[in-house]
């Protein structure tokens, strides 16, 4: 995959919204009530183990007041997510999950109903998504209207980020494939016929493309649908931008041996992703911003709890969707046995988006590299890709 350069952007959105302040975080037995002094936009919850917590995100607010835990959350924690988002951390001193929530008519409290549940309901809780509460829609703040600066330090490009098309039907979940490589960056070169990684990657993103706008259930776009050279974070960058659901970089492999055949998915792991937030915490204070987290106006502590929660989250989405995408796609594509692998990937660190990185078979294999430079070969692998995203949605659907 040849992805040795780590080059990275900063994402950094610049509205001031308009907020409502948290005046008031109480927690008795069963139940939480968040409180605003204005409206907000709206909220969501999610669950997250190992340390057990519930996270709390509102948006339109900025966090305040609050107070100690009681019944099942024993501390509570307050920082600002983003710009534009209050991210409220219950810490649980038994599992417990949120059953339901509400706003109140006015918009100014949030009420959220704690159910204490066995811990392997919580497990399964701390896999299945967010749940979602919006106000009135009188008494409701208009969401920012944002606008991103790229900062890139090394290969800046010369103008901003690309922004690519976007196809199929408005309102469907987004799906970004970045095709990996290319311009003057070609990847891995096949011995056998000297295939390039960068057209490789390119082929098989169009076909997934093609294949999921035939099927009509998502929109998708491409980082790139020319021979163009992205550094890594730019990939991602455009995926965030697009306000993407779904992240799937596509590359090809090469190994010494002529015989290494088949697929490999790649996620973060959990023991990458504690490292990397932690060396990311430290290199990028100066900056203040980590993807997308804003740790100016929060100590260290804080930071590093916001980076863990924002990259847990999808760690556990992206690493379901490779084990959803094993599933359902292994009539169209062969996978290793060892499919499944984690890595610090610059390409992957998105946090909140679920995202993976297929590296679709060996270049270094005459089978593979056959398959992979056919239509044929990558018609199968866009069936394959398109069956594991219909599932994964609908899955998604299901669970809110
Ligand atoms: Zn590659």
């Amino acid at each position: 995959m040849a992805v040795s350069t780590f080059l990275f952007a900063v994402l950094a959105p610049f509205s001031a919204a308009e907020a409502g302040t948290v005046t008031a975080v109480a927690v008795d037995d069963r139940q939480i009530i968040i409180r605003f002094d204005d409206v907000v936009e709206k909220a969501s919850s999610f669950t997250l183990a190992g340390p057990n917590r519930i996270a709390v995100d509102v948006s339109g607010a900025t966090p305040g007041a609050g107070q100690g835990g009681s019944g099942f959350v024993s501390s509570v924690r307050q920082a600002r997510f983003n710009e534009n988002t209050a991210r409220i951390v219950f810490d649980l001193a038994e599992p417990a999950i949120v059953s339901g929530g509400s706003f109140a008519s006015d918009g100014r409290s949030l009420t959220l109903t704690l159910q204490p549940v066995a811990n392997e309901r919580f497990s399964a809780a701390a896999v299945s998504g967010r749940k979602s509460y919006l106000p009135p829609e009188a008494h409701r703040a208009a969401p920012p209207r944002s606008r991103y600066n790229i900062t890139v330090p090394l290969d800046a490009p010369k103008s901003g980020l690309p922004r690519p098309k976007i196809y199929g039907p408005k309102g469907r979940p987004l799906v970004v494939i970045d095709a990996g490589h290319g311009g003057h960056d070609p990847g891995a070169i096949s011995p056998h016929g000297g295939k390039r990684e960068k057209d490789v990657t390119l082929a098989i993103a169009r076909a997934i493309r093609d294949e999921l706008i035939a099927a009509g259930r998502v929109r998708v776009a491409l980082t790139r649908e020319d021979d163009r050279f992205l550094v890594l974070r730019e990939r991602t960058a455009i995926a965030r931008n697009l306000g993407a659901d779904l992240f799937v970089s596509v590359h090809a492999d090469s190994a010494g041996s002529p015989d290494a055949t088949g697929a490999t998915i790649y996620t973060l792991s959990e023991v990458a992703s504690d490292k990397e937030a932690a060396a990311y915490a430290a290199r990028e204070n100066k900056a203040d911003i980590i993807n997308g987290v804003n740790l100016g106006k929060e100590n260290s502590d804080i930071a590093s709890i916001l980076v863990d929660l924002a990259q847990r989250e999808s760690m556990n989405a992206s690493a379901n969707f490779a084990k959803l995408m094993k599933r359902e796609a292994s009539r169209e594509i062969r996978f290793r046995p060892d499919f499944l692998k984690n890595a610090g990937f610059a390409v992957l660190k998105s946090p909140d988006m679920p995202s993976i990185l297929l590296e679709v078979g060996y270049l270094t294999n005459a089978d593979d590299t056959n398959r992979l430079v056919s239509g044929e070969g990558q018609r199968q692998i866009a069936t394959g890709m398109r069956k594991a995203i219909d599932i994964h949605f609908a899955q998604r659907t299901a669970s809110r």
